[in-house]
This record gives C-alpha cells, structure tokens and sequence, in this order.
C-alpha cells in the first residue's frame, strides 16, 4: 500500500484504510477526530489509540504539520503564520480578527492554495515569485489545523469560523484539492465551518466558476476584479486576456442563477486607478450583477511600484458606486504594521 496523506483523507478513505489493514471502523473515526476536530500535530496525542495501531498506521499514512518558521501579530490582532512544507517550500496564512473580537464570535482565516502564483497579478507580491507547485488537500487544511492548535494552546476554546481562499495562489487552478479541503474542513466530526462561511477568490478562471456553482452551490465568491475594462484589467491581471470582461460577467451571472448568492467584486485600488472615469466604468460593468463591491487600497509593496491612494481618493470612489445605487465596502486595514499582504513575509524571508 502506497503512503497516503493523513490529513488530506476523507472518513471515508480513513475506514477503507482501516479496514485494509484489519482495523476497525471507530478506529477511523478517533483517528479523523483526532487530526482533523482536536488538530494535533502527532501520533503520540492520540491518546485513545494504542501504540500498536498507531505504528500500523503509521505506516501507510504520512503525518506531516506545518512547520512554523514565523509568526508576526499585529497590534490590531491579525496574526501572520509562515510555514515551511515537508520539501522545504514555505507558504503564508493570515488570522483576521482574533484579539480584537472579545465576543469571540468570528474567527477568519486567510488560506493559500497554491506554492507561489502563475497568474502574476501586477499588484501582488506572490505573483512576483512564479509559480512552484499546488497545494495538496492536506496541506491547505493543516494550515486551519495549525493555526488552530496554535492559537489553542492560549485559548483552548479557539474555533475558526470563517475561511477565505485569498492567499497565495489561484484557488481555481488547483480546484480537485481546494473542493476536497472544503470537504474536510466542513465535515461535521471535523472543524464543522459552514459551507456558507467560506468564500474562494478567484482572478476570473470561467469555466472554474461555473463549474465550482455546479458542484458547491454553497460556497461564496469573490472576483479579483481590480479594473473594469479589458485593457487596462489586462495589465492588472493577465488572466483577463484569456477570460476577458464580457466571459467573466457572464460567468457572474450563470454563478448567481444557480446558486442564488451574490458576487462580492474586489477591486485594489491604487493612486493610479482611484478615479473617476474608473468609478463609473465599474458601475457601467456591474450593472445587473447581483453583487457587492469591496475597495482595497493596496499596501505597498516593493517591487510593484504601485502607492496606495489617499482615504480623500477612496471616499469619493465609492460615493460613485453609492450614488448608482451599488453596494459597497472599503476593507479595513489589518495588519499594516506586519506585511499582512498575501507574498510579502515570504519574500522577506527568503531575502534574509
Ligand atoms: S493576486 Fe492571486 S491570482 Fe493574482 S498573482 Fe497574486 S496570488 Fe496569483
């Protein structure tokens, strides 16, 4: 039997697994509570399994944490991980709103899905590095199960309860692992985060989209969408040239009919593209979408030369989109004082 990834199998699997090896069915479900609800980080915790079952085991399933190489904590309670993979690769996941929420009632986690970005968005830092590898199903979800065991060790009632794929990496390029971690993370012997709770970002992959509607009505989305024509989104975000505006909008739209969820549309803003002209193309685009728009002003990041705008430039940016009647949110800043931008610690890092 070839070594199979622990944390990226199903209970399923796990009780096929079990029953190969002449193991009974609870035996399976202690081992799926124990790595994917209780989220150790090894075979030794897992008390309720004698040692002869766990060498067995061990033997065919590869059991590999994320190693923590750093942790940077904000002073608005965002936490930045960067975690080394078993071939050495590093990737980065960001903690929104811990600390800072003492009713404890919504705990985000900012995941990546892919080892750096073939996308090459001109904005963000992961784009700069190129693409290395995809993210296996066990990795993407050992990045909610670290940081929860993690945080648990001074806060043992610490539950994630929001997730959204936007960090590095395009989700909808690596779709088979990501649709399988939502799975995992969303089974109810495991971390049990709703459906509707998790939100995938992507760049405009269409097919993907319409595709991910089909097979997860549940899931929400988000659009990189950054420009609301084709030229200039061109040279924002490359992907445009091959799923330009006009397929991306209609994938919107197929997006919505099925699963009756609204698009949030994400838009950086920079000094460059905060105007009004830019304004108004996005009104012009949007109309009809059942969608919500969210303003980033992008932080700087070295290498991309773009500046963030001024809060005067945000403000009479969104009243545009206000007055078409559009809905409209200006995303916090979290984490400004620690790189919370997707990339920017792992090129710190690998720069040191
Ligand atoms: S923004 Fe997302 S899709 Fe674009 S380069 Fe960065 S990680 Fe890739």
């Amino acid at each position: 039997m070839e070594s199979i990834e622990l944390r990226g199998c199903s209970l399923d699997e796990l009780i096929e697994i079990c029953q190969e090896m002449g193991l009974k069915r609870f035996r399976a479900i202690q081992l799926f509570q124990w790595v994917q609800q209780k989220a150790v980080r090894s075979w030794d915790e897992m008390r309720n399994i004698g040692e002869v079952d766990r060498q067995t085991l061990s033997s065919h399933l590869h059991f590999h944490p994320l190693e923590r190489v750093r942790e940077q904590r904000s002073k608005d309670g965002t936490r930045k991980y960067l975690f080394r993979l078993h071939d050495g690769e590093t990737i980065e996941c960001v903690l929104m709103d811990y600390a800072r929420t003492m009713t404890r009632d919504r705990h985000t986690i900012c995941l990546s899905t892919q080892v750096g970005c073939a996308v090459g968005c001109a904005f963000c830092a992961t784009g700069l590095e190129g693409f290395r590898r995809n993210l296996s199903t066990g990795e993407i979800v050992g990045q909610v199960l670290d940081i929860t065991h993690y945080v648990r060790q001074e806060d043992p009632d610490f539950q994630v309860t929001n997730i959204v794929f936007m960090g590095m990496g395009e989700p909808l390029l690596n779709y088979e692992q990501v649709l399988k971690a939502i799975q995992l993370l969303n089974h109810e012997q495991g971390q049990t985060i709703g459906m509707r709770r998790m939100t995938i970002s992507t760049c405009g992959v269409v097919p993907k989209i319409i595709q991910l509607a089909k097979d997860n009505p549940q899931v929400g989305l988000a659009i990189s969408l950054h420009a609301a024509q084709d030229n200039a989104r061109n040279q924002l975000v490359p992907m445009n040239r091959r799923y330009p505006l006009a397929s991306l909008m209609e994938a919107c739209e197929e997006y919505t009919q099925i699963t009756h969820r609204r698009v949030t549309f994400e838009v950086a803003l920079t000094s460059e593209n905060a105007r009004q002209e830019e304004a108004e193309a996005l009104v012009r685009l949007l109309k009809g979408q059942l969608g919500h728009v969210n303003l980033i002003p992008v932080n700087p990041v070295v290498g991309t030369g773009m500046e963030r705008p001024t809060s005067e430039q945000i403000k009479r940016f969104a009243q545009v989109l206000e007055d078409a009647g559009m809905a409209v949110s200006s995303r916090e800043e979290r984490g400004t004082d620690i790189d919370a931008a997707c990339g920017q610690l792992r090129r710190q890092w690998e720069g040191e």
